[in-house]
């Protein structure tokens, strides 16, 4: 199928019939004419966009971008790159740390007297580390329509093919630059009882795996790299081992890491202590012990006999 122009209005003209692969392409058209003849509410759509694979865009995503009044990105340069594929012609502004207070000023107004106004960033959700928290913020804070045009993100990408535990899990983002504050980030992460994700550059990769391991035990963990490009691969292996393989290889790309839960006897009794402590303000201890139980993955036999030697015993 040609690229076409999403606002040349002959969609359906052009579609009909055709099939690409085993696709059919009037049946893919004929969702873009109905999405597209909807009138979109004034307000901020937050569109996700591709993490790498320019193919992974919704339709949905594809006619906001082609309908609002203006698009917001972080960059020009790799937003237009997407735009241009799709032959979006839309009204493309910038959106980004070093403008923000000001931008995000003129967005508001914007919005407020009755535009549609979408933001986008370099790669995955906008708002995930990436700018547009404070943006959202605003605009619910002034009554605005604010939502979401879903699809892809880097964590929730590692995460599906890490093989590691998805039933509960910890977002971390980015940590500190810094060694000695991250450090402590990572402490405070140790007892967390869900599997860790985190968001790191190549070149401070060796470093967090070091911190990681030394504060953290020596966990399973997936190492997901420049997923949905060209050279896409999950280096899985004990902390230690990514480290040993991240201290002697170039290091090159987009990570996210994904690191296993504790084990129940790498949950220290502190962390179990506290949260009984703060459980036990509205609950029985015999509640308390099976409602941290079942959070912490332990035995109740454990949580219970900490629960004793907290409170006297009045179930
Ligand atoms: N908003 C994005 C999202 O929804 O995932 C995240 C943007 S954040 C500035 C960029 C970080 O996300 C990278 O440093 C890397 O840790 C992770 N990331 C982005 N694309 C990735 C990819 N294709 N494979 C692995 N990790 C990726």
């Amino acid at each position: 199928m040609e690229s076409t122009a999403l606002k040349s209005g002959k969609l359906e003209d052009i579609c009909t019939g055709v099939s690409v692969g085993n696709v059919c392409a009037s049946s893919v058209c004929r969702e873009i004419s109905a999405i597209s003849s909807q009138n979109l509410t004034p307000g901020l759509y937050v569109v996700a966009t591709p993490i790498g694979h320019l193919g992974d865009i919704t339709i949905r995503a594809l006619c906001v971008l082609a309908n609002v009044d203006k698009v917001y990105c972080e960059n020009r340069r790799i937003s237009e790159k997407l735009l241009v594929r799709y032959g979006i012609l839309s009204n493309l502004k910038t959106y980004h740390e070093h403008n923000a207070a000001r931008v995000r000023r003129e967005i508001l107004e914007e919005i407020l007297s009755g535009s549609r106004i979408a933001l986008i960033s370099d790669a995955g959700t906008p708002a995930i580390s990436d700018p547009g928290f404070k943006l959202v913020v605003a605009v619910i804070e002034a009554g605005g329509y604010v939502t979401s045009i879903p699809g892809p993100a880097a964590v929730t990408s590692a995460l599906a093919i890490s093989g590691i535990s998805t039933d509960r899990f910890l977002f971390a983002g980015f940590l500190n630059s810094k060694s000695s504050a991250r450090r402590k980030e990572v402490q405070l992460l140790a007892n967390v009882p869900a599997t860790l994700l985190f968001y790191e550059a190549p070149h401070r990769l060796s470093s967090m795996l070091a911190d990681l391991s030394e504060f953290l035990g020596d966990r399973r963990a997936v190492l997901a790299r420049e997923l949905t490009k060209k050279y896409e691969e999950c280096k899985r292996g004990r902390l230690t081992e990514l480290l040993e393989w991240a201290n002697k290889a170039q290091i090159r790309g987009e990570f996210t890491i994904v690191v296993a839960p504790p084990t129940i006897k790498e949950i220290d009794d502190d962390a179990i202590v506290k949260r009984l402590r703060y459980v036990l303000t509205t609950a029985s201890p015999s509640k308390a012990a099976k409602q941290v139980a079942e959070e912490f993955g332990v035995s109740k036999k454990r949580t219970y006999s900490i629960c004793l030697e907290l409170k006297p015993h009045k179930d």
